[in-house]
């Protein structure tokens, strides 16, 4: 195995994985304080300074796309749709040659009200956040009263044509864990493609506990007591989400098992914080200061040779099973989930 990356090309890893896939995170700050990802005070912000400027992080999205082969441009945060230039970002990245797929992960609040000048800044596709259909329990999860807004932004991006939408759930054991059919059926009824997501260790209060965990099983299982699921025939490539077929199709379902069945092997992901700096891994320990060399007068092809050396040392899986295993210091919101 060699240890130096190979010179000019792709984002390739010492494993052969290609990474054509871009999370871009535009902020740690976040509207709401979900308890599985925040303490209820927030947690330290990056100072302003701290941030990449606009300017930076379409310059940087653009090495990776006519540089580094990127193809797909996420962004996430925190809340991407608290950050006052997410238009200006999303038209610009928009223009690049060649254009990559732009889209958005949100908790929805506001999407309503945004959905419109983002399709026409040419944004193609949102995912949002929801774990629940429960007023009540929608604040004691998120601490914020707000699942109005996250309907309200759900139907306001299915209106702006950001077709398909998909929303995301987290199930947790005693909290939600009982609401899979209904979050399904809300799905269905609405045309909304839901996916379920396993709980990481990704948690700013490090309190995850595996056993407590909702397993991709028992998500299925609660799921087959009302609907039938048939395993998608579609190729699923390096999507993250394991999809079924419900009643016989063609609305799907799918199933995020990072933990329970990890598909490491077919990672294609790259990611950037607010901070810029590089990730291979939601759970890598390392980062790659791109801010630093980019304020310090490095030029394109040196920034594309620093993000290449920082996707040559992705490791082979998260190792969330490995005894040694340790959660990154920054959680989810500071990455970009
Ligand atoms: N604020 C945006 C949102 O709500 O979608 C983007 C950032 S949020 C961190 C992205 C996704 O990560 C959300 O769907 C959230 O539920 C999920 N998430 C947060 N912490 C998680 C954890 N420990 N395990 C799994 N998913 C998590």
């Amino acid at each position: 195995m060699s240890l130096a990356h190979p010179p000019g090309g792709a984002l390739v890893d010492r494993y052969g994985r290609v990474a054509r896939d871009l999370r871009v995170s535009l902020t740690d700050k976040c509207n709401l304080r979900c308890t599985y990802c925040m303490p209820a005070e927030g947690l330290p912000w990056l100072a302003g300074p701290e941030l990449l400027t606009d300017d930076e992080i379409v310059r940087l999205i653009r090495v990776a796309v006519q540089r580094l082969g990127v193809t797909e441009v996420r962004f996430t945060g925190g809340e991407p749709l608290i950050r006052p230039g997410l238009v200006r970002i999303v038209t610009e990245v928009a223009a690049l040659d060649p254009r990559p797929t732009i889209s958005l992960t949100t908790n929805g609040i506001g999407l309503d009200r945004h959905a419109p000048a983002l399709r026409a800044a040419g944004l193609d596709r949102v995912n949002v956040s929801l774990d629940t259909l429960d007023p009540a329990r929608f604040t004691e999860l998120t601490r914020r009263p707000r699942l109005d807004a996250v309907l309200a932004g759900l139907a306001g991006a299915a209106s702006a044509g950001l077709a398909p939408v998909k929303v995301n759930s987290v199930l947790m054991r005693g909290i939600n864990d009982d609401e899979a059919p209904a979050l399904l059926r809300f799905a269905l009824a609405h045309g909304y493609e839901l996916r379920f997501i396993e709980q990481m260790p990704l948690d700013a209060q490090h309190g995850w506990d595996r056993t407590a965990m909702v397993t991709a099983d028992e998500i299925l299982a609660s799921l087959r007591r009302e609907f039938d699921l048939r395993a998608d025939p579609a190729e699923r490539g390096s999507a993250p989400a394991e999809t079924w077929l419900v009643d016989g199709g063609p609305a799907r379902v799918g199933v995020i098992a990072s933990v329970t069945r990890p598909f490491c092997g077919d990672c294609d992901r790259t990611r950037l914080t607010a901070d810029g700096q590089v990730r291979a891994c939601l759970f890598a320990t390392e980062e790659s200061d791109l801010r630093g060399a980019l304020r310090a007068g490095m030029d394109d092809d040196e920034l594309a040779d620093r993000w290449r050396a920082a996707m040559w040392g992705k490791r082979a899986g998260h190792g969330i099973d490995d005894p040694s295993f340790l959660q990154p210091a920054r959680p989810m919101s500071a990455i970009g989930g």
